[in-house]
């Protein structure tokens, strides 16, 4: 007779869901009460709960009068009281003249919701508070809210000077060539000429490259004390406020906080007069094509395999993922995906496990069968890589998740580099004398004269790890949770990502 077994998830693998909650008022003059209502509430709560990482937290609702102040706000309040006991993560409004009675009471309001972690968006202005540009631009378009009477410029102005007196502007770096006095960005001369050099030289042929190293051996040095290096040159001949006008909301973040390029999902906006120029239009849109057409040329950019190429995400820390190491000898093996921060600033600040290409052609083939790289681009939208599992966003609104597959090679061992001696700090080897798995060890590489750490058995390590983290297969969820783990004679000692430490008596 068959038997049935519950499986039991592990919530802690799953991503917590963010509990959302919409806030409408209603018009009693120019609506019609009732049908509006129903409306905006079926919207908003079919809205969130078709969205698989959000939770319905209930719509609120007042009754207003257009036009002035005195309307209903209970449930505004009722709202406000429900963010501070914690309730909801993520507000949702049609426009920020349904929100607030005035910029102050928008303002105060956001920010204080900011404060307690609570994000508030903004579906016409398509403006969300946790965003980069999100304070800045609420301060835009809440000040011509209210005072329509002055001009448009001289808003814009008064907000960004505003923003700008608090220090860092659009709450980006200082960009290199000039210096806020107060009124406007200044050019610094020294710095200035050096930022049309670059622009002449990139737009006459010169690799980034080549005037990095050219810079460095003149002794030119960048905002942050080092030279400026290839990357910067990119960004510095591919940033419009060189010509005088700054574009607001270049960026995004979505809603997993993934900061993505905006391409027209959400408006952009162009201030004019706040930089100085130092380079024409004409030149600076030179240079966009001269990095886009070097950018599609770029070796690494095997058109066989570019149907993943911008589609892959880091679950850790958000940034891109970009295919490396191909070699021709042994293609299968070395083909793999690596977080561009992790290759950028090293495994300190991101420690995305790397991903081997035949493991996410195989989860690929788990999730959309096997369809044409044209297929594929239709179907998925993106795939984000989380040490135990890869999520995959399908385009009609679904995700998968597949879990990583660790273990069996040495290439490819989840726990490899997070294991240390405790008596001597060494990272652990992880050697055997069969081509058996009961055979693998890891050992203290350092001498025996220096360190006699007991060697831990790779069973016994699964083992801890699995009843450790309370799952079957503790290795990937080894890499997704614990940041380090320390090798004692008698124990051993988890570091868990989320600062919790644990400890397994060894036998
Ligand atoms: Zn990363
Ligand atoms: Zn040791």
């Amino acid at each position: 007779m068959a038997t049935i077994k519950k499986i039991m998830l592990d919530k802690q693998s799953l991503p917590p869901r963010k509990r959302v909650a919409a806030y409408a008022r209603i018009s009693m003059e120019t609506e019609q009460m009732l049908h509006s209502l129903s409306a905006q509430v079926s919207y908003y709560s079919k809205k969130i709960q078709s969205n698989p990482q959000w939770e319905y937290a209930g719509v609120y609702f007042d009754e207003g009068i257009t036009g002035t102040s005195i309307a209903g706000r209970g449930e505004f309040k009722r709202l406000l009281a429900d963010c501070d006991a914690g309730k909801i993560d993520i507000v949702l409004v049609k426009s920020i003249s349904r929100f607030a009675r005035d910029t102050v009471d928008c303002l105060n309001t956001v920010r204080h919701l900011k404060d307690i972690g609570v994000e508030v968006r903004f579906e016409r202005e398509g403006i969300a508070t946790f965003s980069a540009d999100g304070e800045l631009l609420l301060t835009l378009l809440a000040s011509f809210a209210q005072a329509e009477s002055e001009s448009i410029s001289t808003n814009i102005k008064w907000a960004l000077r505003k923003k700008f007196e608090k220090g860092i502007p659009n709450g980006h770096k200082q960009t290199f060539g000039y210096n806020w006095d107060g009124v406007k960005y200044r050019i610094i001369p020294e710095q200035g000429e050096i930022v049309k050099e670059i622009f002449k030289r990139y737009i006459e042929g010169e690799s980034g490259y080549a005037i990095a190293k050219d810079l460095k051996m003149r002794g030119v040095i960048g905002n942050n004390g080092v030279p400026l290096d290839a990357s910067t040159i990119k960004d510095i001949v591919t940033n419009p406020s060189y010509t005088g006008t700054m574009i607001l909301q270049k960026h995004y973040h979505n809603e997993n906080h993934v900061r993505k390029l905006n391409r027209g999902e959400l408006p952009r906006y162009a201030v004019e007069d706040v930089f100085e120029p130092l380079v024409s239009f004409k030149d600076y849109e030179r240079a966009v094509i001269i990095r886009q057409k070097r950018a599609e040329a770029a070796p690494n950019r095997n058109p066989q395999h570019t149907k993943f190429a911008g589609k892959i995400k880091c679950g850790n820390c958000g940034a891109g993922v970009s295919r490396r190491g191909v070699s021709r000898n042994h293609p299968e093996f070395t083909k793999k995906w690596v977080c561009n921060t992790r290759e950028r600033k090293g495994t300190s600040v991101c420690d995305m496990h790397i991903l081997r290409e035949m493991e996410l052609e195989t989860a690929t083939e788990s999730v959309v069968g096997k369809v044409t790289d044209d297929e594929f681009c239709r179907l998925v939208e993106k795939i984000v890589v989380y040490g135990d599992r890869i999520e995959f966003y399908l385009n009609d609104g679904r995700v998968k998740n597949v879990g990583r597959k660790y273990g069996g090679t040495l290439m490819n061992n989840g726990f490899k580099g997070r294991l240390f001696c405790g008596k001597c700090g060494t990272p652990l080897r992880r050697f055997s004398w069969k081509p058996c798995v009961k055979a693998i060890r890891w050992g203290c590489p350092a001498p025996k004269s220096q360190c006699t750490l007991k060697v831990l058995t790779d069973d016994e390590l699964r083992r801890a790890t699995a009843s450790i983290l309370e799952v079957t297969d503790g290795e990937p969820a080894f890499v997704e949770r614990v940041r380090k783990m320390q090798v004692f004679d008698d124990k051993l000692r988890y570091e868990l990502k989320d600062g919790t430490v644990k400890i397994w008596q060894r036998e």
